[in-house]
């Protein structure tokens, strides 16, 4: 029997998992037994991935730069890395605010409704609102400040940080490129094993996704709120919806000019990484499979991807910009107010910053955006209103963050002559590979 093609079996996952769920929350036992007895496989799979997302990043980030030999090439290939992913970004606020001023989501909202989303929801939202001050206290270095580990295990540990984690395996990966060769040899040897073990891991890994996307989605599904307030958030969500529709639209048009690749086989080589971004709601959780896609099915060099996509899932997030500004408006307009041109201008560089800002984690653009609206004059309690539907739309915007990161190091590749052939032609197979 021809096995199903894996992003296939994931979309399978995914919709028995929800048909599952539906069925149960029949029964009064239902939703218990999914948290109890499904839903753990579920965040044992994020585990799973996530436990493989730090070690990935040191083998294959150290073994790149190392890789690079002179350090002009990494500056070369730095610079247009961050020039995209910031241009990218500043594309998708855009598109956000056109679609929200055009569409107008908020206006539709009652007074009554927004009492009472405001009323339901006001605890969660307090806990943003004051996960955002600790934020915005920071002075203006902070961000630099916190780019440099003063352990790396922390930063590798679970509250750690991913950008330090970076930071420290390019240091070490330039100390790599200054000793002599003699010397570096065997590191760099042992890097390059090291990394081939993970990428073995992932593949593995990868087998249980259907269940692990099954166990995932029958959780979300018993936990959903009511349908009632996610009516009135129906044309909020279209408008976010509509504006990732557009991006991965962008995305495609920019990778079919730069690399004269289809969106056929860009869409077909990254739909596992996107899916698993759906499910998970994790750009970091997804990284590991987002690097193995890009580089065995979009044929990007390893000397790109090891560099662009670990920097790309932590900093490139345009879905979540995206849905950034049109959050920021939707709430405004719900309140009743009008934003002037130069408040949305004013929307475009904060949405761009509080993005790159964002962890890769689910819920993370929410919290950032407390800043966006706080910047524009927007009452931050607005952010009780769009709780209902955060979970999906986070879902929907990691895909979109996903994909940025993969068009980004498509384009990044091609401009430095590191875009070749998928080392995997057809796009079909299954894990493992053989
Ligand atoms: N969940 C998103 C990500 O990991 C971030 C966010 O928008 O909340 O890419």
């Amino acid at each position: 029997m021809k096995k199903l093609a894996l992003h296939w079996q994931i979309i399978l996952g995914m919709v028995l998992g929800v048909i599952f769920a539906l069925i149960m929350s029949n029964f009064e036992f239902g939703s218990q037994l999914i948290t109890d007895w499904v839903k753990p496989f579920g965040t044992i799979f994020i585990n799973l991935l996530k436990l493989i997302a730090v070690p990935l990043i040191l083998a294959s980030l150290i073994k790149g730069v190392s890789d690079l030999k002179d350090i002009s090439k990494l500056s070369k290939m730095g610079g247009r890395t961050i020039g995209i992913y910031i241009a990218t970004t500043v594309i998708a606020v855009s598109i956000g605010l056109a679609v929200v001023n055009i569409i107008k989501p908020g206006k539709s909202i009652s007074e009554e409704t927004r009492m009472e989303l405001v009323e339901s929801y006001k605890t969660d939202a307090e806990g943003k609102i004051a996960d955002a001050e600790k934020q915005k206290n920071a002075g203006p270095l902070q961000a630099l400040e916190d780019l440099v580990p003063s352990n790396i295990f922390y930063a590798a540990s679970d509250n750690g940080n991913m950008l330090q984690v970076i930071f420290f395996a390019i240091l070490f990966g330039l100390g790599l490129i200054l000793i002599p060769e003699e010397k570096s040899a065997p590191v760099k040897q042992f890097f390059d094993s090291f990394n081939e073990v993970i990428l073995k891991l992932i593949d593995l890994i990868m087998l249980a996704a259907p269940f692990g996307v099954f166990a995932l989605l029958a959780a979300l599904v018993v936990e959903a709120p009511s349908a009632d307030l996610f009516k009135a958030l129906g044309w909020y969500a279209f408008c976010v919806v509509l504006g990732l529709l557009l991006m991965m639209l962008v995305y495609t048009f920019l990778v079919f000019i730069v690399t004269k690749k289809s969106p056929k086989f860009f869409l077909n080589g990254i739909a596992p990484a996107q899916l698993l971004g759906f499910s998970t709601s994790s750009s970091a959780a997804t990284l590991p499979v987002t690097m193995e896609r890009v580089e065995e099915h979009l044929g990007v060099d390893e000397e790109v991807t090891s560099f662009v996509l670990p920097i790309g899932a932590t900093i490139n997030m345009d879905g979540t910009s995206l849905y950034q500004a049109v959050a920021a408006v939707f709430i405004a307009q719900a309140f009743g107010m009008d934003l002037s041109f130069g408040v949305q201008l004013g929307i475009i560089a904060t949405a761009t910053l509080a993005s790159i800002g964002s962890a890769a984690v689910p819920g993370a653009g929410m919290v950032m955006l407390v800043i966006v609206l706080a910047q524009a004059g927007i009452p931050e309690a607005g952010l009780a209103l769009i709780f209902a539907v955060d979970r999906p739309l986070d879902m929907c915007r990691t895909s979109v963050n996903i994909t940025g990161d993969a068009a980004v190091s498509m384009m990044v590749a091609k401009s430095i002559n590191k875009l070749g052939e998928p080392k995997i032609k057809n796009w079909d197979d299954n894990y493992p590979k053989k």
